[in-house]
């Protein structure tokens, strides 16, 4: 299936300006993020290393790229020079080594910090006590820039547990917001995917990350 401008002009239409939509465009042939370009998106998210240089060589330098996935520290240093936004951050050794590569490069890294929202014992993310605890190290960490935090609800289709994980998610992010210094000051608040987007924005998000819906089921290699 070819990229879904209609369903993407529509989404466009139906949310508030101040939200940005992420195209997830992962396992997605370089053929259909052109067109989704060409359509007029300018932030594309990706969940694989390797995928993502190979994306961001082929496509036009004017791309924001997010990472969405879990992303391993020996991956860091592949994307740093380009990277627009790493969502998933969710460990203290992570934020280390993309602060070490930021330095190497001279640049500042923006990251949200993955918040662990759901009931599932599948999806990644911080408790409180960590993110205390990351936020403690931060002065050391002059390379890395938190802008906000990132979640995944429950994969469930009872909508007051998706809503009460977006609550949770978004008191997190009022608590914390009022807390800025030089390198943590939250403004991004990434929740909410093709099934859950319009629940999230009610519940706060300003940053909605669509993949199926706009480029159709993903097929994954064995
Ligand atoms: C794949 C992915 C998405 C997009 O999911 P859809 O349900 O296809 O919209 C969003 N966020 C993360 C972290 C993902 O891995």
């Amino acid at each position: 299936m070819p990229f879904q401008t209609p369903v993407y002009n529509s989404l466009k239409n139906q949310i508030d300006s101040n939200v940005t939509i992420v195209a997830v465009s992962k396992t997605k042939p370089i053929a259909d993020l052109q067109e989704a370009y060409e359509t007029g998106v300018r932030d594309f998210g990706e969940n694989y290393a390797q995928e993502l240089v190979d994306k961001y060589e082929a496509l036009p330098k004017n791309i924001h790229w997010h990472f969405i996935g879990h992303l391993q520290s020996n991956k860091v240093k592949y994307i740093a020079p380009f990277v627009h936004l790493i969502h998933g951050v969710d460990s203290e050794k992570l934020l280390i080594e993309i602060n070490k590569q930021g330095q190497k490069i001279n640049k500042k890294i923006s990251c949200l910090l993955q918040i662990y929202i759901a009931k599932e014992e599948t999806k990644f993310g911080l408790n409180e006590d960590e993110l205390e605890s990351i936020i403690q190290k931060l002065p050391q960490l002059p390379f890395v820039q938190i802008s906000g935090m990132m979640g995944m609800a429950s994969f469930s289709s009872d909508s007051q547990i998706v809503k009460s994980e977006f609550d949770t998610l978004k008191q997190l992010f009022d608590k914390y917001s009022t807390s800025s210094t030089e390198n943590f000051n939250l403004e991004t608040l990434s929740m909410g995917m093709s099934g859950d987007y319009k629940m999230a924005i009610s519940c706060g998000s300003n940053m909605i990350r669509i993949g199926s819906m706009l480029f159709g089921e993903r097929e994954y290699k064995k």
